[in-house]
């Protein structure tokens, strides 16, 4: 039976894992990062549910928090509570990525797929597969594939490399804070001159997040407790008590490749399309179109050369209706600033850093 390498082992790269384990094709998963996934606290979208039962992961929402609410303070809008949020419906999950990672490797382990603590270097086509070379922490080894998964988040270090082109939205960076301890049931969000804050609680603890431009976040970086001084008593709603410091800083810009499948290979998840958090569209995406690219590869490998291009043809379709509309979110304006003018009128276009480095 030819074997599948998924690069990779984020929430995507485990839906193409189960998916194709659920088929009985052989399925490797390569993910540096082994068991240890960081605490983050994320909003599932309410919709999420039933991919995320289709998947055998139906205690990930019983032992997450439920979110009925969310709250927003957006500038002249005031503060509002909204039982729905355009991206979330009429409630979610609050999620600790952690807790989250650890159901989908058992549920992996389970179904039989190989889990490799190894980073995935180079990868090339051949007449008889790939040749992929990972790096352990041991060392480095050559491995044969007969297909590839890229689920590699925003480097899409595969599909990069297989001549696919990113496509970058503006440049968006959350700085990011741990909460310690449980939160009340609710999602804040809380618009600022030059971005906006969200804090999303989970089970056990939270977190908060300031989303910015690059610039901003760089000074934020350099110095969080002055940052954090100078802006606790303009906020009036996410309340930055308890917080853990230093901060960490992750790129969330809108991405998209300018095509998801190519001879022998397919890229899900971040790595195919990257959504603004804004739009709590990430995990639902990753989740159901990692699940939908393992079927399309297992179809593949038994010969049905047209179902990569109807993952690539469902994927675009999600990715122009959610991208059409993120700007709009921005476009209430509550600031009259750089940040928020540039966001409400933002779109995709190709980036000066999407070449792949050397
Ligand atoms: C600040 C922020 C807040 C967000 N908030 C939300 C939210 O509230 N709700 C929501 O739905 N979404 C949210 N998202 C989006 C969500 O986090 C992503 O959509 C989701 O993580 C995508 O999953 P993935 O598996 O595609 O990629 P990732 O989670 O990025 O996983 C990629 C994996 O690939 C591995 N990897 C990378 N390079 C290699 C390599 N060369 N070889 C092998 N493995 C490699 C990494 O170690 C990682 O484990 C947020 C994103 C950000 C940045």
């Amino acid at each position: 039976m030819p074997a599948v390498l998924i690069a990779g082992g984020g929430p995507a790269g485990l839906a193409a894992s189960i998916a194709l384990a659920e088929r009985k094709v052989p399925v490797t998963v390569v993910d540096p990062s082994g068991a240890a996934a960081e605490t983050r606290g994320e909003l599932l979208a309410h919709g999420a549910a039933q991919i995320v039962r289709r998947l055998g992961l139906s205690h990930v929402l019983t032992d997450a928090l439920l979110i009925s609410d969310v709250v927003s303070h957006w500038g002249a809008a005031g503060l509002q509570s909204h039982g729905a949020h355009p991206g979330l419906g009429l409630h979610g999950w609050g999620i600790d990525r952690r807790a989250l990672a650890k159901a989908m490797r058992e549920r992996a382990l389970d179904l039989g797929v190989t889990l490799h603590k190894a980073r995935v270097a180079q990868s090339h086509p051949s007449e008889t597969g790939w040749r992929v070379m990972v790096k352990t922490p041991v060392g480095t080894e050559t491995r044969h594939a007969d297909y590839v998964i890229d689920a590699t988040g925003r480097p899409a270090h595969i599909a990069r490399r297989q001549q696919a082109t990113v496509l970058h939205g503006p440049a968006l960076v959350a700085v990011l804070w741990q909460l310690g301890a449980p939160q009340h049931a609710t999602m804040q969000a809380e618009a600022a001159p030059n971005g906006w804050w969200y804090m999303v609680p989970h089970k056990t603890g939270g977190t908060v997040g300031f989303v910015t431009d690059a610039a901003t976040a760089k000074r934020i970086s350099a110095s969080p407790t002055a940052f954090l001084d100078s802006v606790k008593d303009t906020l009036s709603l996410v309340s930055l008590n308890g917080i853990s410091t230093p901060p960490w800083s992750m790129d969330c810009r809108s991405a998209a490749l300018d095509h998801t499948s190519g001879a022998g290979w397919l890229a899900t998840g971040d790595a195919a399309a990257a959504f603004d958090p804004i739009t709590s569209q990430g995990l639902f995406n990753a989740l159901s179109a990692g699940f939908f690219a393992g079927n399309a590869a297992a179809d593949a490998i038994s010969g049905d050369a047209e179902a990569p291009k109807v993952y690539d043809a469902l994927l675009t379709r999600t990715v122009e209706r959610t991208h059409a509309t993120t700007h709009l979110q921005y476009a209430a304006l509550p600031f009259d600033t750089p940040f928020w003018r540039h966001h409400a009128r933002a779109g995709l276009e190709k980036s000066k850093t999407s070449a792949v480095p050397a």
